[in-house]
């Protein structure tokens, strides 16, 4: 009988289970280890530190992956390496916006990623106000020739970070939105939650042929500043926004595994993304991450071989458009994977564990929720879908569980000049590492069938 099927009717039997499962660590006694852990804080520290901004296909993020496969493969992990995938690159030059007139000043702006340029000369254009994106939408084509459009919106701060969803669209589709409509530039409020004059950035979507317009975020204080301007009367500005698309470069995705004594049982991927954004230094967007994967991944290994393949995906190019992802999922597709999950919500404590697992893992998950309890973390109500580097892996059928993060400060600080390494907090950090010693120890040596749910076309 094959060791598997063998493997579930034992579980559907309570029956003693076969040796290996036997030998599966002391789960506890890993949790609570892993709670005086300095591995995590040493990655994190390291890579920003050492490495800095890791701008996606920059000689940064090259230099990012050199120090990821020394640090990995000084770790221990087996066939640690580098899997290389193109991509356009785009980087960041100078930005300025100036109101004109009897109110002149200079306002904050950061260029989101992917922006086109005003060229050297700038441009001059009035500001057309959008208390929200759907009135952006609602603007009748071509009513913003030769005009600014700027974009507004609040954001407040939740714990899920459910907010990023809706009001992020004024980032990633507005900008496309107001160039359809003849906008000679656009300006959002930054999608974020601080009151510090740190404009945010992060990616923005093209249309298929729609040619870039300049695309910046105002910090929220300058925002502000700009509403009260406007109800004042008309605004003119000017600004001068020089990024560039550099043609194709390369990226790549570090990968680093713990080989399992079951190949059959499928692979457990765990990810973060190793590229950040070039304003702060990336260590809560997403050093932290793969600070926590691998030194959770480390523990394991330490303890024993597992079942499972361990395989840690530090992902390339994430911030402008998971590349990074796609080049791993078109990749490793027809492999097993079992189960996937991510950690790319910063570093603060992990509060609850989301599921999508198949019935037959309904014990694995009880243990699991059990053993996490002592973490201060419940189990939640949403399916799992992963992070954007493994959703595709999900999406295609593999179980995923995601390790949700406390998000009340991300957004005050995400892909802002202050996601630097010492908002981490140690303790939080730690914490992270001890959940997710804890999911891999369990998932890893379960005897449960866990995935693919659904068996993908060979
Ligand atoms: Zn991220
Ligand atoms: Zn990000």
């Amino acid at each position: 009988m094959h060791k598997r099927i063998l493997l579930a009717a034992a579980a559907a039997l309570a029956l003693p289970l076969p040796a290996f499962a036997q030998t599966a660590p002391d789960v506890a006694a890993l949790r609570d280890a892993a709670l005086k852990d300095d591995l995590a804080w040493e990655i994190t520290e390291g890579l920003t530190t050492e490495i800095g901004q890791r701008l996606a296909a920059t000689e940064a993020e090259a230099r990012a992956r050199d120090w990821s496969v020394k640090k990995l493969t000084a770790l221990g992990f087996s066939n640690v390496r580098v899997e290389p995938f193109n991509m356009p690159v785009w980087v960041r030059g100078e930005e300025k916006a100036e109101v004109l007139g009897g109110s002149a000043q200079k306002l904050t702006i950061a260029a989101l990623g992917n922006s086109g340029s005003t060229g050297a000369k700038g441009v001059e254009g009035e500001i057309v106000y959008f208390p929200t994106f759907a009135d952006l939408q609602a603007a009748p084509e071509g009513s913003l020739k030769g005009q600014i459009a700027f974009v507004s919106h609040s954001m407040t701060p939740t714990q899920d970070g459910s907010q990023y969803g809706p009001s992020g669209a004024a980032r990633r589709q507005g900008p496309s939105i107001a160039a359809t409509k003849g906008a000679a530039a656009i300006l959002i409020r930054s999608i974020g939650t601080d009151y510090h004059r740190n404009p945010h950035t992060g990616g923005t979507n093209w249309a298929k042929d729609q040619k870039p317009i300049p695309a910046a975020a105002l910090s929220l204080p300058d925002a502000e500043q700009l509403e009260r301007l406007l109800k004042r009367g008309p605004v003119t500005m000017r600004l001068r926004i020089t990024p560039e698309f550099k043609g194709q470069g390369e990226s790549g995705n570090v990968i680093a595994e713990v080989p399992g004594s079951d190949p059959a049982a499928g692979i457990v991927l765990i990810a973060c993304h190793l590229d950040s954004w070039d304003l702060g230094t990336g260590a809560i967007d997403d050093g932290a991450g793969c600070g926590i994967v691998a030194a959770a991944a480390k523990r394991v290994m330490d303890v024993g071989q597992p079942r499972r393949t361990i395989r840690i995906l530090w992902a390339g190019a994430e911030e402008p458009g998971v590349f990074g992802g796609a080049a791993y999922f078109a990749a490793h597709k027809n492999e097993r994977h079992a189960l996937a999950a991510e950690s790319d919500f910063g570093a603060d404590r992990v509060w609850r564990v989301d599921y999508k697992l198949p019935a037959s893992a309904k014990p694995m998950e009880d243990r699991l929720v059990a053993a996490l309890a002592p973490l201060g973390i419940s189990r939640g109500r949403e399916p799992a879908g992963g992070g954007a580097d493994v959703a595709a892996v999900i999406a295609a059928g593999s179980a995923g569980i995601d390790l949700q993060q406390n998000g009340t400060r991300y957004f005050d600080l995400h892909h802002t000049p202050d996601d630097t390494l010492d908002k981490i907090d140690p303790a939080q950090l730690r914490q992270n590492v001890a959940a997710w010693a804890t999911m891999l120890a369990i998932v890893a040596n379960a005897a449960e069938e866990i995935g693919p749910i659904v068996t993908p076309a060979p």
